[in-house]
């Protein structure tokens, strides 16, 4: 990628804890370009919140502290920034939106002061010339009688209006990274694949970047453009959305496409990755993914895998797994 909007290199993020410290992100590097989606997707603990928390400059002190790497945005290195600039740059050029909208919204002010005052703080804007653009934002992102709903609290709107809300605070300053942890997680399959639908329009219009955050490859498939799958805090496979899904080449991703529920059926897991998601104080020599897996050999145990590229698309798709081309074989073989 020649200019990338976002450059992140060798990240790595460690906590603290009464027990040791635990590396949550280990050395993920990745680029994103301007009007790109990528979906980080792994299960609870892989670390995929806590990049996007790192890029955000939002991972929560003092006990967790990036401990090395760097994150170019735009050309300025993030990690060295000036407080002053951090708060510049969140909201205006990078903005989140979070799993849970009603934690993120002020329950005693009306939605559409909440809306209306980002513009208001950061563009200077008339009490009425805030009001407007709230209702507006509110009309855009789907929310039906805008103009009525504004002076509405939040828990008066349904858990996937309010996170259409949290979007639309999101998109306020236009920013040109959204960052979406888990953005549909909490609602129902129907209303999951309408935000989902929303941010994919969205997109298109604003050329905006996107990195979307889920446990759930089936949520991201009709918006990202390439996915990176973490495990235990480490990029394990990478590549555009399609290889990935078609030619997988790593035995944790191949666990969680087995994992998708179809968008009618049950929502809970078809046929789920045996084991547990690894402890960070206690991983395994080798690969850690090696207790769960069932191609695992012994140079699994001795020596730990790291991306190489996949035969198939050795330019954009790589996998850090000793038995890639096995597995692979096997997800072409059906
Ligand atoms: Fe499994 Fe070995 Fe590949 Fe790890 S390196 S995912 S243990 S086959």
């Amino acid at each position: 990628m020649d200019h990338p909007l976002l450059s992140v290199q060798d990240l790595t993020v460690q906590f603290r804890t009464r027990a040791g410290t635990i590396t949550a992100v280990d050395r993920v590097s990745f680029d994103l370009a301007e009007g790109e989606t990528l979906a980080i997707l792994g299960e609870t603990g892989s670390g995929k919140s806590v990049t996007a928390q790192a890029v955000m400059g939002l991972v929560p002190r003092p006990a967790g502290q990036v401990t090395g790497g760097r994150i170019i945005y735009d050309g300025t290195d993030l990690l060295t920034r000036p407080p002053s600039e951090a708060r510049r740059l969140n909201g205006t050029e990078l903005a989140m939106v979070f799993q849970d909208p009603l934690s993120s919204l002020n329950p005693v002010l009306r939605v559409g002061a909440q809306i209306g005052e980002l513009f208001r703080r950061r563009r200077g804007a008339s009490r009425a010339e805030a009001r407007r653009k709230a209702i507006e934002l509110m009309d855009r992102v789907g929310i039906p009688a805008a103009a009525r709903r504004v002076d509405d609290y939040p828990h008066q709107f349904s858990g996937g209006m309010r996170q259409r809300v949290m979007i639309a605070m999101a998109l306020a300053l236009q920013p040109r990274l959204l960052i979406a942890d888990e953005p549909t997680t909490a609602l129902d399959v129907t209303v999951q694949a309408q935000i989902m639908a929303l941010l994919a329009d969205l997109k298109a219009e604003h050329r905006m970047a996107m990195i979307l955050i889920s446990h759930d490859l089936g949520v991201v498939a009709g918006v990202a453009d390439r996915a990176m799958l973490m495990y235990a805090g480490r990029v394990v496979e990478t590549g555009e959305l399609r290889e990935v899904y078609e030619t997988t080449a790593h035995p944790y991703t191949r666990g969680l496409m087995a994992s998708i529920p179809e968008l009618d059926g049950p929502r809970e897991r078809l046929q789920p990755i045996p084991g547990a998601p690894p402890d960070l104080m206690r991983l395994p020599s080798g690969c850690p993914f090696r207790p769960r897996c069932a191609y695992a050999t012994d140079i699994c145990a001795s020596q730990p895998p790291t991306l190489a590229a996949v035969p198939t698309r050795p330019d954009s798709h790589r996998a850090a797994c000793h038995h890639a081309e096995e597995v692979l074989a096997d997800v072409v073989a059906g």
